[in-house]
């Protein structure tokens, strides 16, 4: 990238789709957010319980970045309910890529690349 302040971060779609066993919790098949960098966003007068949310997570930040081929972090996109009694499931797509630039996101100033 030929802007050394820009890093680019894939758009996601986390969509409920059905598993094998009923739903439980207050999401139905279909509900979904997005997120792009750190702003999700809901439809209008859809909302999403938050212990999924919570399982989610930790999975949202990895599946912005790009990832090895062979990763399984590329290959997976459904996560399940946390509730073991419910049958929800949870699919991360990867819809677009946004530009960001590092001084719009942090007050640290850029430095040598870690290794
Ligand atoms: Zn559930």
């Amino acid at each position: 990238m030929a802007d050394s302040d820009a890093f680019q971060l894939y758009d996601l779609r986390v969509e409920v789709v059905a598993g094998d066993k009923e739903m439980v919790c207050n999401h139905r098949e279909g509900d979904y957010f997005e997120l792009s960098g750190e702003n999700l966003s809901l439809p209008p007068g859809q909302s999403f319980p938050i212990y999924p949310l919570a399982a989610l997570l930790p999975l949202l930040p990895a599946k912005q970045r790009k990832t090895e081929p062979s990763d399984w972090m590329t290959t997976d996109a459904e996560i399940a309910c946390p509730d073991p009694h419910c049958g929800g499931r949870f699919r991360i797509t990867r819809t677009g890529v946004t530009t960001f630039r590092h001084g719009d996101v942090t007050r640290v100033p850029l430095g040598p690349a870690s290794p």
